[in-house]
């Protein structure tokens, strides 16, 4: 189905411009409901008049994507999955990062700890703040009370999404019941227990795993079918992650054809989100011994990144529940966010001046581009050079200041207009501007364009703490700037 047009979403809004939903127009409205920035439940209209009804369940239906979102958990903390248009991010862009849930088991001694470690869990890389998305709690013990009351004790401790995992439905349910309130999804219905499952699931609007023992598609799809006939709109497909000969390239295959089937060839039973069990090594691996536990981390890792690289809708992971393997969350997350950027998008911050530390008016000014890639950085050596500084932003339409300087973006002129748009000579003593050493060849035009003195900064601005220490004597440079 091709993707509708904002006209086309308008067309079915109710067109009388109220801004009830925060938006001064419906079209305004309908553009950012194509990009998923709101919900249709926004427009108060759609949702009370009777009369919008056949409106609503038309929009409802343009807007479906061919792989369906789902959504797990509740509150802030909750997590869609799955809902994607297109096969490869660069045909339009992915909406929905890849989950990460970590495994915790029902008889875990330190289980509280290790839950709340999780909950507080944050990278911060390149100006985001990274974190896993949710709690997959096994059932370790076979005992349906020990893992009722994991489930109560993980719900208290975490407001994060929870998977709960067990084979034995009773339990399964007796434990979801517990944590109703938190919507949990049930991992795992099979061809054995998908009637008992997935009426639970429907009458309780969970969304609800479903996976066969040899990553058959066909069981997979048929199971897929049988619970939206029951119907279940919150389906998620597991199609196995099998280590060793042969297997690797299966589990591969396995994601990528119910991805193609599901989001190319809009099949309803393989248009879901597709998971995937990293973890699943340390049950396949036999007695994985004292010594050999860090190549089976290893390779837990290795898969998640095939998995995050196929853009796999959640994955469940047993490596980083621990402090000291927080090296294997990095390097995912790190990979997550790579292949999630909005390639439509250059990755660029609002021009203008920031202050990093307690800057006076005797403080250094970097100056630098508005590509986030580089102004991040920058910020971050500053700091970490313990300097108090401005930085002042120039807007390079988001390109990087190598390219920005050979495409005319990072410029003389863009600097100066920065400088007066911001006002900050106004605020200082000095008018000394410490440019980017590969900007080098601005400095004349932009001491004329700016009326300023220019220094020029280190290629590198891990060089800024050394560069501050060995050059910066802003009376001399001042005294150099008045006597021109
Ligand atoms: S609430 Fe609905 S009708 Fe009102 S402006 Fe928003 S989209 Fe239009």
């Amino acid at each position: 189905m091709a993707r509708p047009s904002p006209l086309d979403v308008y067309g079915k809004l109710d067109k009388s411009n109220c801004g009830d939903c925060g938006y001064e127009t419906c079209m305004a409205f309908a553009t950012d409901l194509l990009e998923r920035k709101i919900r249709l439940e926004d427009c108060t209209h759609l949702m009370k008049d009777p009369k919008q009804k056949k409106n609503l369940q038309k929009l409802r239906e343009m807007l479906r994507p061919p792989q369906r979102p789902v959504r797990i958990g509740v509150g802030e903390k909750e997590v869609t999955i799955g809902g994607e248009e297109v096969l490869m991010r660069h045909q339009l862009t992915f909406y929905n990062p890849t989950a990460f849930f970590l495994q915790v088991a029902d008889d875990q001694d330190d289980l509280v700890e290790i839950i709340k470690y999780l909950d507080n869990l944050t990278i911060e890389r390149i100006g985001e703040v990274l974190q896993i998305q949710g709690i997959a709690l096994r059932c370790v013990s076979k005992d349906g009370e020990t893992f009722k009351n994991a489930a109560k004790k993980v719900a208290e401790n975490t407001a994060l999404p929870i998977m709960l995992c067990c084979l034995e439905p009773e339990f399964l349910m007796s434990a979801a019941k517990e944590i109703i309130n938190k919507k949990p999804a049930l991992y795992t219905a099979t061809k054995d227990t998908w009637e008992q499952l997935g009426t639970f699931a429907v009458q309780n609007n969970l969304a609800i795993v479903v996976s066969t023992p040899t990553g058959d598609l066909d069981e997979l799809m048929s199971l897929s079918a049988t619970l939206q006939k029951l119907g279940s709109e919150q389906i998620i497909l597991d199609p196995g992650t099998f280590y060793g000969p042969g297997a690797i390239s299966k589990t591969y295959d396995n994601i990528a054809q119910l991805r193609i089937a599901g989001i190319n060839n809009e099949n309803e039973n393989a248009g879901w989100p597709v998971m995937g069990v990293p973890a699943a090594y340390w049950t396949q691996a036999a007695d994985i011994k004292e010594e050999e536990i860090w190549k089976a981390k290893f390779q837990e890792i290795i898969m998640g990144s095939v998995m995050v690289s196929q853009a796999t809708s959640l994955l469940i992971l047993n490596s980083g529940q621990k402090k000291e393997d927080i090296w294997a969350l990095l390097a995912l997350m790190t990979l997550r966010q790579s292949i999630y950027s909005d390639p439509r998008i250059y990755p660029a911050v609002d021009a203008g001046i920031y202050e990093i530390g307690e800057p006076n008016e005797n403080s250094p000014i970097f100056v630098t581009s508005n590509y986030r890639l580089t102004k991040i950085p920058v910020e971050l050596d500053i700091k970490a050079a313990n300097l108090d500084a401005y930085l002042l932003v120039s807007d390079s339409e988001g390109i990087g200041i190598e390219s920005a300087v050979a495409g005319g973006q990072f410029s003389s002129g863009s600097i100066a207009e920065t400088v007066n748009e911001t006002g900050i000579f106004d605020k200082i003593n000095h008018r000394i501007l410490i440019i980017p050493g590969m900007a080098a060849r601005l400095s004349g035009a932009l001491e004329d364009e700016a009326d300023c003195y220019v220094l020029v900064g280190p290629r590198d601005s891990s060089g800024i703490g050394d560069f501050i220490k060995k050059k910066w004597t802003p009376e001399k440079y001042m005294e150099e700037y008045k006597d021109r």
